[in-house]
């Protein structure tokens, strides 16, 4: 049975119902929760298709076909978590030897894998500066198996141009790889420009909630596809059926729940700039924005991250970041609740102070993850802690 036919401009039909079909035991209109080790065989090589939970199951197969829908793509293969969906890429696409090249603002994560997990098994990873195409271009001269970009970079929303930076990577004959979790498929299509798997942590607003953790990679190329699923299989870190079903449960309200990030994160990134004592904010939609002609060429909004920097520094900041009432300190981005976070000391303390310079992240830096409370609400909070943070 294949699932309802929503074509391609209707988003929220391709959300709510893509790749999905109410339950053909019961009717019910969403997929059970098919909590099972195993499945029985009717009899020796008979079955309906699954066998083992870690190989596949009904209601993660669910969230996968819907995945797949919303970025356009193959069913996607779904993991435990969007740093098992990393590993799973750099499994199935690198040997001993290759060299990978990496945007070099980028979760710090990513490259705590790569450098500290991979490294150990003959694997090279160089931090470029992939928003600047001569940058890449001389990075690229090295024979280089995979590129990994992020766009906007997480945490200081650098944008890299995905069509130019995919073009450059094929010509020097290298996998293409943007981790798109920020923007999610409903904001940014990076296969329509030109990527060859999309990376997302479902754990941010595709599942929405701050329920679960969560991964997945994406792809239109059969072949790494079947790769992926060996590797996933292999190695065994496949999302479990209770968070397919919370995140099938998140996606439904995704692009109602990204216009409204979107729309509040420029609001208060506006109302952030007209502050005293706010030295820089970063929004990729923000008119003050450096590369906001390349944010309006491939993203459909601005997202819902927006990071600012204080007069006075760390210290500053950090007073900031202790003031706030309704905002929460905390790692995650990309929930119903808003967040700030302190790069330096909590998403990207994995990174080398070198690195962190280099990638402009600053113990100054703050970044909001903006929920989907009122903006009055959010903004009347960043008041009073920007007035404790500046006053004290
Ligand atoms: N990619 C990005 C952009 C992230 O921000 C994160 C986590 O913060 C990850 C990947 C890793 O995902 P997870 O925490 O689900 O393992």
């Amino acid at each position: 049975m294949s699932g309802f036919d929503v074509s391609r401009s209707h988003l929220c039909a391709r959300a709510i119902h893509g790749g999905l079909w109410p339950d053909p035991a019961t009717g019910a209109i969403l997929t059970p929760i098919y909590q099972t080790t195993t499945f029985r065989h009717e009899a020796v090589g008979v079955h309906k298709g699954y066998t083992y939970t870690r190989s596949a199951n009904p209601t993660v197969a669910a969230l996968e076909r819907n995945l797949g829908a919303l970025e356009e793509a193959l069913p996607a293969a779904s993991f435990a978590t969007g740093m098992a969906a990393l590993a799973a890429l750099f499994l199935a696409t690198l040997e001993h030897g290759d060299r990978v090249v990496v945007s070099d603002v980028i979760y710090g994560g990513t490259v705590r894998l790569l450098r500290r997990v991979l490294g150990a098994f003959g694997v090279v990873t160089e931090a470029v500066n992939t928003a600047d195409a001569d940058e890449l271009r001389e990075a690229l001269r090295a024979r280089t198996r995979l590129v990994v970009i992020e766009s906007p970079a997480n945490p200081t929303l650098k944008l890299t141009d995905l069509a130019l930076a995919a073009s450059l990577a094929h010509e020097a004959g290298a996998v293409v790889a943007v981790d798109n979790t920020v923007l999610t498929p409903v904001l940014q299509s990076p296969l329509d420009l030109g990527a060859d798997v999309v990376v997302h942590s479902t754990t941010k607003y595709i599942e929405g909630h701050n329920a679960t953790v969560g991964g997945a990679l994406l792809t239109r190329d059969e072949k790494l596809l079947e790769r992926i699923r060996f590797v996933q299989n292999a190695v065994g870190f496949p999302q479990a059926p209770f968070e397919a079903w919370l995140t099938l449960r998140g996606i439904k309200t995704l692009p109602l729940r990204m216009a409204r990030h979107s729309a509040t994160a420029l609001m208060v990134a506006q109302w952030l700039e007209r502050q005293p004592g706010v030295r820089r904010v970063a929004y990729p939609f923000l008119d003050s924005f450096p590369q906001r002609d390349l944010a309006l060429r491939q993203q459909r909004a601005g997202g819902g991250l927006v990071t600012f920097e204080l007069d006075g520094g760390e210290a500053t900041g950090i007073r900031l970041l202790n003031s706030v009432r309704l905002c929460a300190l905390a790692e995650n981005l990309g929930a119903v609740e808003t967040l700030v976070t302190h790069p330096v000391t909590m998403t990207h303390a994995s990174l080398t102070p070198e690195e962190r310079e280099a990638a402009g992240i600053g113990g100054g830096l703050v970044r909001l993850s903006v929920g989907l409370e009122e903006p009055e609400a959010i903004i009347e909070d960043l008041d009073q802690a920007l007035r404790a943070a500046v006053r004290a």
